[in-house]
């Protein structure tokens, strides 16, 4: 090989790998400290911000009761977080109306995660992002995709609203796509990343949260784009759950192909009541057409998921055993 061969070989190597270290930017991450016992529990809510209203301060009330039995160590949020179309501004009302005044209970005043819905991104995105948010309430913390490493369970929340064709084409409403564009390459950086972090998690539990529904029999149905694109990289890499919004009931549904469950939790004020398609009953564990949210105890070899309705009451209960060390 000539001189200048060799030279020109390791300046496109260098350049290649400048190139590829751009592309694939680690997700933030975010550690979060288990129980003494190593243990955790948390509460997840969706589809939420209505000032109180359609319910949202029932399901408030008994969020703060079930958090304070369980000693939750934090709160998911799975986005839709401020209706109807997100935050003005940092300075919104809506922020202190729909969010601080209402999730008032001692138990509540945890960290929450958030990510972020389509009726977000109709407002001024980068408010829900800003830090000044943080500072005003700092129980409250929203980015796009990001990680949370408690280790017995890593948490991989998933900004999905992008993903979704329509919105880019449907004429009645504006939606802020600041820091998206070009689309084909935030998308596929994000599944690049997020793939990644996935396949290099030592943590028990893999659980992956988004706004929009992989499976759901609810009133927007399955996201064909999230099938086909992130579907995929949960199965490979034995994610545990997926947890979303966007319908606005409680649901589970299990599937016949693989361990992964999917579950909604986007009963935090407004429901669809009755909206609801058939699905297979061998999959379908339970679905509520009313409000409510989900709990998620977690220790390093099982996992209890309850939904609760409006009222605090239990409506259904799933558990999943993990030996402490692999057979395998
Ligand atoms: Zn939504």
């Amino acid at each position: 090989m000539s001189k200048l061969m060799a030279l020109s070989f390791i300046f496109s190597a260098l350049l290649g790998f400048n190139i590829i270290y751009l592309s694939v930017a680690e997700l933030q991450r975010f550690q979060h400290e288990a129980k003494a016992d190593g243990s955790l529990s948390l509460l997840v809510i969706g589809d939420w911000g209505r000032r109180g209203a359609y319910n949202q301060s029932h399901v408030a009330r008994q969020m703060g009761i079930i958090g304070e039995e369980l000693d939750i160590d934090f709160i998911i949020s799975t986005g839709d977080n401020f209706y109807d179309n997100g935050l003005k501004g940092v300075d919104d009302p809506l922020f202190y109306e729909s969010f601080t005044n209402i999730y008032t209970a001692t138990s509540l005043q945890k960290q929450w995660y958030s990510v972020l819905g389509n009726h977000d991104y109709r407002g001024d995105v980068e408010a829900q992002l800003s830090p000044v948010l943080r500072e005003m309430d700092s129980k409250w913390l929203c980015l796009r995709s990001f990680i949370v490493d408690t280790e017995i369970a890593d948490f991989f929340s998933v900004d999905t609203t992008p993903f979704v064709e329509k919105y880019f084409t449907e004429k009645e409403h504006n939606y802020d796509w600041s820091g998206i564009l070009p689309r084909q390459n935030y998308l596929s950086n994000l599944l690049k990343d997020l793939d990644k972090s996935l396949k290099e998690s030592t943590a028990k539990w893999k659980i992956v949260v988004g706004h929009h529904t992989i499976k759901s029999a609810g009133h927007h149905g399955n996201t064909q784009e999230l099938s086909s694109q992130l579907l995929p990289i949960l199965l490979e890499n034995n994610v545990d759950l997926y947890i979303n919004g966007h319908d606005h009931c409680l649901q589970h549904i299990s599937s016949s192909e693989s361990p992964l469950q999917f579950l909604t939790s986007g009963g935090g004020s407004k429901a669809w009541r009755g909206d609801v398609d058939w699905w297979n009953p061998k999959e379908m564990k339970f679905y509520h057409d009313g409000q409510g949210f989900m709990s998620m105890e977690i220790t390093q070899t099982q996992m209890d998921i309850v939904f609760y309705d409006v009222s605090g009451y239990i409506l259904h209960k799933w558990s999943k055993n993990k030996e402490l060390h692999s057979t395998i």
